[in-house]
């Protein structure tokens, strides 16, 4: 089953001689429980396309569908309810609320879903004891390492439930120990079947994934199906120890 499909989507930035196309022309179909890479250089258009495929932005053409729902051209109200209940996202920079604790930054997700407190609490209470973190609950985001910090953001991202996870570079800020971190979460949500779309420049993270897509001034310009890595395998394969 889809539950991602793009067509002929565009987005462009600027008029006349300054005019940026970002993403230009992109036909993308994501299966559930499939993982996506998206590589390519910086300035490619992939946090563009990102941004268009999780109505975080509006493309300026083309057509972005969400298990069957168009939601390139709905209303406002129609797009924040999809975020809030079809989708999570993991950023770089991890976009953590600072003055929340980290249980909090993790249930306030799924409370915007519409879960009840008592829910939302012990979804995030589990969801942290499965990232590493039961024992950091109450800490601050200030008091945490940018690892930790990763791993509140991608508890975050799954406490709604989200039919598809969207990261954005999620280890362009860490050190290789909690790059694998992060790696080895990622390779089990894949395996528990989370339908996961990951734009990166870390060939490790990428070789995770079911399928490899190569961007180059807003298009793709290779695809390559890889068999899905382990962590384990490919932590092997790079001289990492499986932790
Ligand atoms: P990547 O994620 O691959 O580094 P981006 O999607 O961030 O690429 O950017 C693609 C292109 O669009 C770049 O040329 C960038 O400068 C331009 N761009 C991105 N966002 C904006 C914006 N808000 N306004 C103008 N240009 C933008």
């Amino acid at each position: 089953m889809t539950v991602l499909r793009a067509r002929g989507l565009y987005k462009a930035y600027g008029k006349g001689d300054g005019l940026v196309r970002a993403v230009d022309g992109v036909d993308l179909d994501v299966g559930a429980g499939e993982t996506v890479a998206v590589m390519g250089p910086s300035g490619c258009g992939k946090s563009t396309l990102l941004h268009l495929l999780g109505g975080l932005d509006r493309p300026s053409g083309g057509a972005v569908e969400v298990n069957g729902r168009r939601i390139d051209d709905i209303g406002e109200n129609r797009l924040a309810r999809m975020r809030r209940t079809d989708v999570g996202f993991v950023f770089q920079s991890f976009h953590l609320m600072e003055e929340l604790t980290a249980v909090e930054n993790v249930e306030l997700s799924a409370l915007l879903a519409g879960r009840s407190p008592r829910a939302a609490r012990r979804r995030a209470l589990d969801l942290l004891d499965q990232v590493g973190l039961a024992d950091r609950v109450r800490f601050l985001p200030a008091a945490l390492s940018g690892g930790q910090r990763q791993r509140v953001a991608i508890a975050r991202a799954l406490s709604n439930e989200p039919l598809i996870v969207f990261a954005d570079e999620p280890t362009g800020n860490l050190d290789s120990a909690a790059t694998m971190d992060v790696l080895q979460l990622f390779d089990r949500l894949h395996e528990a079947g989370q339908t996961l779309v990951i734009v990166t420049h870390d060939s490790r993270i990428a070789a995770t994934a079911d399928r490899l897509i190569t961007m180059r001034d807003g298009a793709f310009v290779d695809e390559t199906r890889l068999s899905g890595g382990t962590t384990g395998r490919l932590g092997a394969l790079l001289g990492f120890e499986d932790r």
